[in-house]
């Protein structure tokens, strides 16, 4: 009854088992085919350096692909885990495996440490960051020769042995790195399509819209890089046993950025991205070499050229391609919850602003306002351009932080919460300038409404994918489930945010001009829909110009102007004020008169 990309309506991440047995098979084929083959030597040598570089590189695919923070130390990490496993087999004399995990463990952690000293500032601070780690990495292994061996490096690395079953031989260890490697690219393919992985792409997409539809991003974008040195020291670690000689050299700034390369030539948001990458990469110079002196301009000229006219990298190329075939989805899902409450005005309140401010320097942009928001009311604030409309929502739902005053939201004090845990109390908004997430399909974005922390729904895969089709219906645009947003027209893109906030089953929606950049019909249609919400009772505050659309929908009106309050009430007697007619609408509108 249901296609979903083949995957059943209940799509990505439904089934944690899903494709266990292919996996499964993939890795048998691999560690057979490894064991068996007959590489040897240079060949040999070739397959263990693009395995583990794969594994490093993949890690890249997590920090910058699936959440956009730019790490310039992968190298480093990849040298943590080459350098425990060889200091800890060569000069303490312990299991490859113990090894491995402490590299492991030590990278994770110095991954952990960077993060949350610099992720929480935003902007390029990790790229910084991660530049000076390298660098000091380098440092350390370089003239910390008692320990590390200095410039000479670390020579007999051994190679695994597990319950007597020796991995010496150049086959069988090529075998291990093999499967390890198809295990992380399983593991990282599985966790895009995952609630962490799509938090994440969310991030990279958009910060703010990812922090108020419940996402914490600093401690996502911690988690997603921490990833990213586990799966570096993963790859550093089976390196050092490949090549049973590791130095500093080998784990440089310049191996970063060739890490970095690898990753945005394959392309960086697919793991399959990442294997290709890495694999031409290592490739490309071998081939190149008959070329003699001109290799390295002809090498640098191809990767410049791949990368200018395939900005997604040579996987993003095919997977752009393979997109557009891709099923419409059909299937019965329960309709939105909220559709089975039929709604009416009470005095109860929901929200509670008081003697709210905030000041950008000299500049009051909102200057002590106060206002109470009702029970299954739509509640619409007006005024002029610049009057503050936009700053307020913004303090209430936590981006910016109050200069003075109190929110109160369903009796609980919100005015210090951070923006994710306003959300996931109940409070979803849109946005004046559309924020969704672009290089998501339409459903991935309602999905990250729907799975909100706290949402009856989030922890069950199935009926997250249930919820967001049931939002998509209310605002139908369901057959666009598998559409990227950044292809839809502006209009549309104002459904799917609207839809992500309603799959999120929001206690209160703020909609920040809804109907800006929407054309005529549109806004019929936009009218429509707030007037089906109201129906069914959900509690509403509404930004807008249109004056007819508010008329039509509001049941309590504040205007600010300059920041300041100047009226409140019913619509009716706040659109007959003088003070209002004077600031909003300039002179009395003569169908009032009528
Ligand atoms: P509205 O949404 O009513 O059109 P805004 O809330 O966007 O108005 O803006 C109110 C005032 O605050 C304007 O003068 C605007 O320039 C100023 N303002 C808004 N955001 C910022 C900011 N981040 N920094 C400085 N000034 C700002
Ligand atoms: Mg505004």
């Amino acid at each position: 009854m249901t296609v979903l990309s083949g995957q059943g309506l209940h799509g990505p991440g439904a089934n944690p088992w899903r494709g266990l047995p292919q996996a499964v098979l993939a890795i048998v084929v691999v560690v057979i085919g490894a064991r068996f083959a007959p590489a040897q030597g240079y060949y040999l040598n070739i397959l263990m350096q693009a395995a583990t570089y794969a594994i490093g590189v993949l890690g890249l695919v997590i920090v910058l692909g699936y959440c956009g923070q730019i790490s310039i130390a992968q190298a480093a990490f990849f040298g943590i885990g080459a350098y425990a496993v060889a200091l800890g087999t060569v000069d303490f004399h312990i299991n490859f495996f113990v090894a491995l995990f402490i590299g492991v463990a030590l990278s994770g952690l110095c991954g952990l440490i960077l993060g949350l000293g610099t992720l929480r500032l935003g902007g390029h601070y990790l790229g910084m960051i991660t530049i000076s780690f390298q660098q000091i990495l380098t440092l350390v292994l370089t003239n910390w020769i008692e320990f590390t061996h200095g410039p000479d490096g670390v020579r007999n690395v051994a190679r695994p042995m597990l319950f007597g079953f020796s991995f010496d031989d150049g086959n069988t260890y090529l075998a291990l790195i093999l499967a390890a490697a198809v295990m992380v690219t399983l593991f990282v393919w599985r966790l895009k399509a995952s609630r962490l992985g799509r938090a994440m792409q969310a991030v990279r997409d958009n910060e703010l819209a990812a922090s108020t539809s419940g996402i914490n991003v600093y401690g996502t974008k911690v988690v997603a890089f921490g990833i990213s040195a586990v799966l570096g020291a993963i790859g550093g670690g089976l390196f050092a046993g490949g090549f049973r000689y590791i130095s500093p050299d080998q784990f440089s700034f310049g191996e970063s950025i060739v890490l970095l390369t690898m990753a945005l030539l394959g392309g960086v948001t697919s793991p399959f991205g990442a294997l290709v990458g890495t694999v031409s990469l290592v490739l490309l110079p071998e081939w190149l070499r008959f070329l003699k002196q001109v290799y390295l301009a002809v090498y640098g000229a191809s990767v410049i050229l791949i990368m200018v006219f395939l900005p997604d990298g040579l996987w993003g190329f095919v997977d752009n391609r393979m997109r557009r075939r891709v099923k419409p989805v059909t299937g019965d899902v329960p309709p939105l919850p909220l559709l089975a409450q039929s709604g009416e005005a009470t005095e109860e309140p929901v929200l509670v602003v008081e003697e709210l401010a905030k000041h950008f320097g000299g500049l009051k942009a909102v200057d002590g306002v106060s206002l109470t928001v009702r029970r299954g009311t739509v509640h619409a604030l007006i005024g002029p351009n610049g009057s503050g409309k936009t700053t307020f929502i913004n303090v209430v739902t936590g981006l910016y932080e109050a200069t003075g005053g109190k929110i109160t939201f369903v009796g609980r004090d919100i005015t210090t919460l951070a923006p994710h845990n306003r959300n996931r109390a109940g409070l979803a908004r849109t946005y004046q300038n559309i924020r969704v997430f672009r290089g998501m399909t339409v459903l991935e974005n309602v999905m990250i409404g729907a799975e909100r922390q706290g949402n009856d729904v989030a922890h069950d895969p199935q009926a997250v994918v249930a919820r967001a089709l049931a939002a998509l219906d209310f605002v139908e645009m369901r057959g666009d489930a598998h559409r990227l947003v950044g292809d839809l027209s502006y209009g549309h893109q104002r459904y799917v945010e609207i839809a992500r906030a309603l799959a999120s089953s929001p206690h209160t929606l703020l909609l920040d001009e809804p109907a800006a950049g929407l054309n005529l019909t549109e806004k019929v249609e936009l009218g429509n829909l707030l007037k089906r919400l109201k129906g069914h009772g959900l509690t509403i505050m509404i930004i807008d110009h249109d004056m007819n659309l508010v008329e039509q929908v509001a049941d309590h009106i504040t205007v600010l102007n300059f920041g300041k309050r100047i009226a409140d009430g019913k619509p009716q007697d706040v659109l007959s004020h003088p003070d209002v007619i004077a600031a909003y609408l300039g002179e009395p509108r003569k169908h009032e008169a009528a």
